[in-house]
């Protein structure tokens, strides 16, 4: 998963859009990098790098992002090494300049790369973002001199939703002309359009993957770009949408469940409250026969639903754990030790609330379980009595092939272990899972993709995805 984010029209677009990664951080840690473009000169300024957004930039180097037009892009790599190669924004000059950064995965990345290797395509990198870079490409190549550039874009667009599969969205630079947006047909990651109307009536825009940045900047929420719709903003603020190909909206269950910032709203609803709901229809999966002293969350993302859960089973609300602000997730760390390392320096332990207690712990969801397990085991050496273990999402059984790091089947710890097998795996007393029709009910009935839960998937082609293939 990445944050994106462009604004269009701001005398400190760079500046707005570094503001944007910070409020974007925890949506990627490994690389974060900016693309501006000067109209005066005509001139791309790019700096991109390996780390978080602060380490990446400084004074010199935003100042250096000359222009009223910029994007950005924050990373979460999911597979393999991060080679500097595969960071983004990217930026080709010819057929015509166009910058572009994205998030999500195309599941249909090497069918799709070893069609324009036979037509003499050559990659600089494994990022399926410049297998759409390539996409748009070809299509400027074979248009008309004179077509309307809009028109040209559209049409190149179109291309990429009908050819490419998977869940992405993009935003772009085409040269000084215009920012531009698009979402995959079914809109399965989000895209968030703000505008800010300045003293003297002018417009400036922003896109974005997440409703909070538009509240830190100052922007007004506008709306969610639709499934498959493409949009253009001018130079000149003129707004242009376009419903290309759009299919059944299925925006990812997990933006609300984990990813997303608590203070974002999505499709209308809002993150911190579906989180709640979530808390309290998960209380409804707890049998009244076990003895639960203190419900606890695993610090942050869980802490709304364990708040609800509390509340609705009647038992105090505890922080047991107490989070090392200065660890990163473990979750998106990319590689096994480290995410094993990220668990043992993340967490202390408050020993005069778990010695002789039994603690039911809340945490958002179960991937590997390795840090479900961790944290049961840190928790029984500290004298916990019993550990229980509720997640407010039900069983994760299938990979994601849409941009989020849910691994193969065999390292999923729930694809092949009834409950009872996956609490012994985890040395827990007790598992507890919420259902689909709860996550359902959390979302006001709002239509999503579970693929991963239920391995219906709304693109076909998932077999056709490459190993290596860096997803963002
Ligand atoms: S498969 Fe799961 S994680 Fe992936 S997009 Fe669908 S709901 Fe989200």
């Amino acid at each position: 998963m990445c944050g994106i984010v462009g604004v269009m029209g701001s005398p400190q677009a760079s500046q707005e859009v570094h503001s944007a990664l910070l409020m974007l951080q925890h949506r990627g840690q490994d690389s974060a990098g900016i693309l501006s473009v000067d109209a005066q000169t005509g001139k791309f300024h790019l700096h991109k790098a390996l780390g978080q957004v602060n380490q990446v930039f400084n004074k010199k180097t935003l100042d250096s992002l000359i222009g009223q037009s910029a994007i950005g892009h924050t990373r979460y790599s999911t597979i393999g090494e991060i080679k500097e190669q595969d960071l983004q924004p990217m930026a080709a000059s010819f057929p015509v300049g166009i910058g572009m950064v994205h998030n999500g995965n195309v599941s249909n990345y090497a069918e799709k790369r070893e069609e324009l290797h036979k037509n003499q395509r050559y990659f600089m990198s494994d990022n399926d973002l410049e297998l759409i870079l390539h996409k748009i490409a070809d299509q400027f190549s074979t248009s008309q001199t004179g077509q309307d550039l809009i028109e040209m874009l559209a049409a190149a667009v179109t291309r990429v939703m009908t050819e490419i599969e998977g869940g992405y969205s993009v935003i772009g630079l085409l040269g000084a002309k215009g920012l531009f947006a698009f979402r995959d047909c079914h809109g399965i990651r989000p895209l968030i359009l703000g505008e800010y109307v300045g003293a003297d009536g002018k417009k400036s825009y922003c896109l974005t993957s997440e409703t909070c940045v538009l509240q830190f900047l100052n922007y007004k929420y506008v709306r969610d770009i639709r499934p498959g719709e493409f949009v253009w903003i001018g130079q000149n603020g003129q707004l242009i949408s376009k419903d290309l190909l759009p299919k059944k909206s299925l925006p990812c269950m997990f933006e609300w469940v984990y990813f997303s910032g608590a203070d974002s709203t999505f499709e209308g609803k809002n993150v911190y409250e579906a989180r709640l709901r979530l808390g309290e229809l998960l209380a409804k999966r707890i049998p009244a026969d076990i003895k639960i002293d203190v419900v606890a969350p695993v610090p942050d993302t869980s802490r709304p639903a364990a708040i609800a859960l509390a509340e609705k089973l009647g038992k105090p609300f505890r922080e047991v754990l107490i989070k090392n602000r200065y660890v990163q997730r473990s979750f998106i760390t990319n590689g096994q030790d480290k995410r094993m390392m990220a668990v043992k320096l993340k967490f202390s332990v408050i020993d005069e609330l778990v010695a002789g207690k039994n603690v039911l712990l809340v945490d958002d969801s179960i991937v590997r379980g390795t840090t479900s397990r961790k944290i049961i085991e840190l928790l029984k050496s500290h004298g916990a009595n019993k550990i229980y273990l509720a997640s407010t999402c039900p069983p994760i059984t299938h990979p994601c092939y849409y941009g989020i790091d849910f691994p193969s089947r065999e390292e999923l710890v729930a694809n092949d272990r009834t409950v009872p097998q996956v609490a012994e795996h985890l040395h827990a007393d007790g598992v507890y899972y919420a259902q689909t029709d709860d996550l359902t009910e959390a979302l006001s009935g709002l239509t999503h993709c579970r693929a991963c839960l239920t391995g219906e998937y709304p693109y076909p082609a998932v077999q056709h995805r490459s190993v290596g293939v860096q997803r963002c």
